[in-house]
């Protein structure tokens, strides 16, 4: 018999239940017993529902309150000595280092201010994790016994649960030395680590759990031959212990053939393997695993929302089981579900010939579950006819081809692709049209989308307001940002967004071959979830997107406004994408509904324009090689045809966030000038990767992420480390990202600290 197996479930709750619950919370106006007690249920329902749709393995602790990664250096006591000194209750301690921390004194406590920890996109996903850091006064020890506790509530319902864990060359690997202790490599720790690991086995094991999951996602990534040596290590020390539940290795979003010889002789129970992403690798996995060791075959997509192909995946699976038998093989999720929404019952208003072709995770549940039934020869023949229904439907849709688009895109040349002048000549023509200071100040884009704009937008979507009338109050909002910019005094203004739900969705809405949900939502990290529209068909762009409210904000103020548009690559990579046509393909089609939106912009005079391509990063494949360097060069043409057909008058700008970016591929874009996210980046190290960057540039200054507010000092002295590596003439003063999730007081306070701070340079720089 093959087994269904899921790595792990969305934790949010079919209806958000846990953003609500946190918030609240974090707000003050609940209990810690009131989020707790959402916690379990939302665990519980998960649980039946696997349970009844017939999964063989369960996942326990895939649940989080913020984030699994964070989780574990809770659970090992990996906790930065600023977290430590305020008392606060463990789960205070791990929202503070999540999302930081400020806090006035009160009568009986002392007021609190920390800063959160480095955030990080997980793989080449779009959820965040918060990275492990490792400081100098480390202590090792468990706090708690969370993954125990999680797999005997399940087990109190009477479901038996396969629990999970990152594993702890990943926890390391994706972890990083604190900067008072930057000569740490931190997989030295393993050593440290590895006996708590032994230990919360151990314990799961006592209470009853006989197999667990440790994810190593890390063996998808180039390793270092250390790195490698320390999975050898690990497992093999683990293998040396007694009392340990069985343990099922998984690796996902790639190939882990170059790691495979880690893997080899390994005394663990299976292995599993993402085969969606790279279906390539069976015969080396199979070949690799030991006699007796399980492989799990990922092969229902954890990151997308097409229908599984079952006779496909059947063939597939059939291949594994000729080889090692159905006992030795499961059918999986490629990886956990937690990156696609919940259920698609909930789509209520989608159009039923597309959601024919979909698939959530609670549909994917049935499809894990149907394949290994299939396999096994038991009778699913209703299931696969409909099946195949679906999978030939989807491919004559009249939802999907264009023959025009696909002229167009196969009409790109170098031309298009090029600015007409190079970057120091466009700067001459750019300088008397804008008569710029010296330290320009700017904000990225989105103000705070208050209560107020919610419902109005919820009013209009409702019917309940004429579009004159939704007209008008954005406008007023606008008005609102565009006066507020001018009183703080910023250079060059924004009209601040408040007509976007989403910087993604907002133009997906208005081109033609995307689809939407109303309750697809995806947690992207802690209580911030996003809903990734779904690119079904070739794109096009019937009609001026942005223009209306842009030249709006220009018509009453005298300071330039920034169109802001989102780059193609980010529209791409924050849709769910097409699964029958490449990335590539999907990508230029962008490309050129939003080059027709950036002239149609500057034909409206507007004269500064930012194109966002925040996720640039994420999609550059997890390894190097022929396909990275193909993607660098595709995603940087993609946005240069966007943006190159404007006159050498017109500024473009770009923003990008996170870190670890390539400066080469950055210059490859050739904005006129970039956008950062570096205020949690503190390494002189990554200015100076900076410095040769030809065009002009803003490192973010502050965390948009946290509502600490940064006083002036603090901007000056962020900005003064900057200044000692990068040069002056080149350097914009901006925030990290858009601050739609932040608070106005908040904004208020950073933004005219951090204009300040720009005054006093320019004081200082001033001959
Ligand atoms: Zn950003």
């Amino acid at each position: 018999m093959v087994q269904s197996a899921v790595l792990g479930f969305p934790r949010i709750g079919p209806n958000r239940e846990l953003k609500k619950a946190t918030e609240a919370y974090w707000n003050g106006k609940t209990s810690v017993e009131d989020l707790l007690k959402v916690g379990k249920e939302i665990r519980e329902q998960n649980w039946k529902l696997q349970k009844q749709a017939g999964v063989d393995i369960i996942a326990s602790n895939d649940f989080s309150f913020y984030d699994q990664v964070l989780d574990l250096s809770v659970l090992f006591n990996v906790i930065p000595e600023r977290y430590t000194k305020y008392n606060l209750a463990q789960l205070d301690v791990l929202f503070a280092m999540g999302r930081g921390l400020q806090r006035k004194a009160t009568d009986s406590e002392p007021a609190v201010d920390v800063t959160a920890l480095e955030m990080v996109k997980w793989f080449d996903s779009n959820y965040h994790y918060v990275r492990p850091t490792f400081g100098k006064n480390l202590t090792f020890k468990l706090n708690g016994q969370k993954p125990v506790d999680e797999f005997l509530e399940a087990k109190a319902l009477g479901i038996q649960t396969r629990p999970v864990l990152v594993g702890p060359v990943s926890y390391l690997h994706l972890g990083k030395a604190d900067k008072d202790n930057l000569e740490l490599d931190p997989i030295s720790l393993l050593d440290q680590l590895l006996p708590l690991y032994t230990e919360i086995l151990q314990k799961l094991a006592a209470a009853g759990a006989t197999e667990v999951q440790l994810d190593e996602p890390t063996l998808v990534l180039d390793l270092p031959a250390n790195v490698q040596a320390a999975v050898k290590k690990a497992y093999t020390y683990f293998g040396q212990q007694s009392g340990l539940p069985k343990i099922t290795l998984a690796s996902y979003f790639g190939t882990a053939v170059p790691n495979l010889d880690a893997l080899k002789g390994l005394p663990v129970a299976g292995f599993h393997f993402d085969f969606v992403r790279a279906p390539e690798q069976i015969n080396d996995v199979i070949a690799a695993i030991g006699a007796n060791q399980t492989l799990s075959v990922g092969i229902v997509d954890g990151r997308n929302i097409w229908k599984n192909n079952f006779a496909k995946s059947t063939e597939f699976v059939n291949q594994a089981v000729a080889k090692l038998g159905a006992d030795r093989v499961v059918v999986a999720t490629s990886s956990s579900l937690l990156h696609t929404p919940v259920d698609l019952e909930n789509e209520a208003k989608l159009n039923p010939e597309l959601k024919n072709y979909f698939s959530f995770a609670t549909q994917k549940l049935g499809e894990v579950v149907t394949i290994a039934k299939n396999v096994s020869g038991q009778d699913v023949s209703a299931a696969l006819k409909a099946n195949a229904e679906a999978i030939a439907a989807r491919a004559n849709s009249s939802f999907i081809n264009d023959q025009a688009v696909k002229d167009r895109v196969a009409s790109i040349d170098a031309k298009m692709s090029t600015r007409a002048a190079p970057f120091p000549q466009r700067l001459e023509e750019q300088k008397p049209v804008f008569k710029l200071p010296l330290f320009p100040t700017t904000t990225i884009g989105s103000f705070p989308q208050t209560k107020d704009i919610r419902i109005n937008r919820n009013k209009f979507n409702k019917g309940q307001l004429s579009a004159e009338e939704y007209e008008k109050f954005i406008n007023s909002e606008i008005e609102r940002v565009i006066r507020f910019q001018e009183e703080i005094d910023l250079d060059v203004l924004v009209h601040g967004e408040p007509e976007r739900n989403d910087m993604v969705q907002y133009f997906g809405e208005q081109l033609k071959g995307y689809a939407f949900t109303t309750n697809g939502w995806v947690q992207s990290y802690g209580s911030r979830y996003v809903r990734p529209p779904i690119i079904v068909g070739d794109l096009s762009r019937p009609k001026a997107m942005s223009v209306k409210e842009s030249v709006y904000a220009q018509s009453i103020t005298k300071k330039h406004v920034k169109g802001m548009l989102t780059g193609p690559i980010t529209c791409l990579r924050w849709s769910f994408p097409r699964d029958d046509i490449d990335q590539q393909t999907q990508a230029y089609q962008l490309a050129l509904a939003l080059r027709d939106e950036v002239n149609d912009l500057e034909a409206a005079g507007i004269k500064i324009i930012q194109v966002d391509e925040p996720a640039i990063r994420e999609g550059l494949p997890l390894r190097a090689g022929a396909e990275r360097s193909a993607y660098q060069v595709w995603a940087a043409e993609a946005f240069r045809v966007a943006t190159s057909g404007v006159s050498n008058k017109t500024q473009i700008h770009s923003h990008f966030c996170y870190s670890d970016l390539d400066p080469n591929h950055i210059k490859a874009l050739d904005a006129d000038v970039v956008s950062i996210e570096f205020s949690k980046k503190d390494d002189a190290n990554y200015i100076a990767e900076f410095k040769d960057y030809p065009n002009h540039i803003g490192l973010g200054l502050f965390d948009i992420h946290s509502p600490r507010v940064p006083s002036k000092e603090e901007f000056i002295s962020k900005i003064d480390t900057i200044l000692k590596t990068y040069p002056a003439e080149k350097f914009w003063v901006n925030p990290d990202c858009g601050l739609k999730t932040r608070g106005w007081e908040e904004t208020r306070l950073s933004l005219t600290h951090m204009v300040e701070a720009a005054k006093y340079f320019r004081e200082q720089y001033k001959n």
